[in-house]
């Protein structure tokens, strides 16, 4: 393989390159490195959908918004059934600091 900063031939499946110390991101690195886990702070169920949107990388709504069309145009019963396995099989993420809870809770409105 070639690094990416250098432009030298380096060994295959390497995480650094010799000459210049640049890391090498590959995907069997990038797979390995996350896990897909409920989130902890982007839920509104289970998580599911928050650890779903975090794993492959795009916003957690559009994943919710997919699979609620999803569940309408199944017939509802089999993706609320996805949604219960999913609930049992994926662990759920450890939780963040307390100031990241914090942060990430919505100020409480007054409601006239
Ligand atoms: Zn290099």
């Amino acid at each position: 393989m070639i690094c990416r900063h250098c432009q030298r031939e380096i060994a295959d499946h390497s995480n650094f390159c010799y000459f210049c110390g640049a890391r090498q991101h590959t995907a069997q690195t990038a797979r390995s490195a996350r896990r897909l886990m409920r989130s902890a702070t982007d839920k509104k169920l289970a998580g599911i959908c928050g650890g779903l949107g975090e794993y492959f990388e795009v916003d957690s709504t559009l994943v919710r918004l997919i699979w609620v069309l999803v569940v309408v145009f199944t017939g509802i019963f089999p993706g609320v059934i996805v949604y219960l396995i999913a609930w049992l099989v994926m662990p759920e993420a450890p939780q963040p600091l307390p100031q990241d809870v914090q942060a990430s809770q919505p100020a409480p409105q007054s409601n006239p």
